[in-house]
């Protein structure tokens, strides 16, 4: 398995973390319109895209102009209860545009430790792509809280697309993100640094290159998209790690360019 094989890539899910989907301003309207029009694309060419969004907790907290990410779990729980409705309306009217209709799935992690409600949000997530829906995808953050049950939380959308990748049996995971890939050290302190092109297993020296934390309305960070790379090289999924600037890198993704870190487990089961 190699990145030319990803032009074979039927089942694709595209995770965009808060700093991608958002601006200073907020919404980030090029960016979303692009994105709908990449998705809706692919789609035509028999593609079937999921999206993990994040943005609740962020739009949220720029709709009732607070300064910085909320850090008590009371206000995260009314940012992204106010912010998540006002993305996914957002989502719904730039892919309308475009022809395609999408489908809100709010995830809790005790959702997917039972297999009844695993399989249902399974049957959920096939039917929704059946009929060509993109289902956009968020942790339930409202009720997602970990100090109540550790059971319930994701903590990090990065993780989640990952789990949403294992549990459809997806051919491809993209994370777009306000970094082009994994660096063999932090690109912003050492001008020296290489971008990593793939990872077939992770080793502690890969960890190593990851350390540190995202930016201020993030959570995410190397680290996260690390565990994500984990849970995908466990199964036969490809994850492609790059740059959100332009969604439209998806289809060069596609193309089998050499483009962010590609990360698939050494050969196939
Ligand atoms: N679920 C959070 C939100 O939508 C984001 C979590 C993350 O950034 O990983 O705001």
């Amino acid at each position: 398995m190699n990145r030319t094989n990803l032009r074979n890539a039927k089942r694709i899910i595209i995770k965009l973390g808060t700093n991608t989907i958002l601006s200073n301003e907020g919404i980030n309207f090029a960016k979303m319109d692009r994105l709908a029009y990449v998705c809706a694309s692919l789609i035509q060419e028999g593609k079937e895209i999921v999206i993990v969004s994040s943005g609740a907790i962020g739009v949220g907290s720029k709709e009732l102009n607070e300064e910085h990410y909320p850090t008590t779990i009371a206000d995260q729980q009314v940012a992204s209860a106010v912010g998540q409705t006002i993305l996914m309306g957002h989502y719904a009217r730039f892919f309308k545009y475009y022809g395609v209709n999408v489908g809100q799935i709010l995830l809790t992690r005790d959702v997917i430790d039972y297999p009844q409600s695993l399989q249902n949000v399974q049957v959920a997530m096939d039917t929704l792509l059946r009929r060509k829906i993109v289902p956009i995808i968020n942790e339930n953050d409202a009720v997602a809280v970990e100090e109540l049950n550790h059971q319930t939380k994701f903590g990090d959308n990065d993780t989640l697309s990952a789990i949403v990748a294992k549990m459809t049996a997806a051919d491809l995971l993209v994370i777009l993100s306000d970094v082009d890939g994994l660096y063999d050290s932090n690109p912003q302190q050492n001008p020296k640094a290489r971008l990593i092109d793939q990872v077939n297993e992770m080793t502690e020296e890969i960890h190593q290159m990851a350390l540190g934390k995202g930016s201020e309305f993030s959570t995410g960070g190397m680290a996260t998209k690390l565990n994500a790379a984990e849970v995908i090289l466990t199964t036969n999924s490809s994850l492609v790690i790059t740059s959100g600037a332009d969604p439209s890198i998806i289809f060069d993704i596609l193309k089998g360019e050499t483009i962010g870190t590609f990360f698939h487990r050494k050969g196939d089961r």
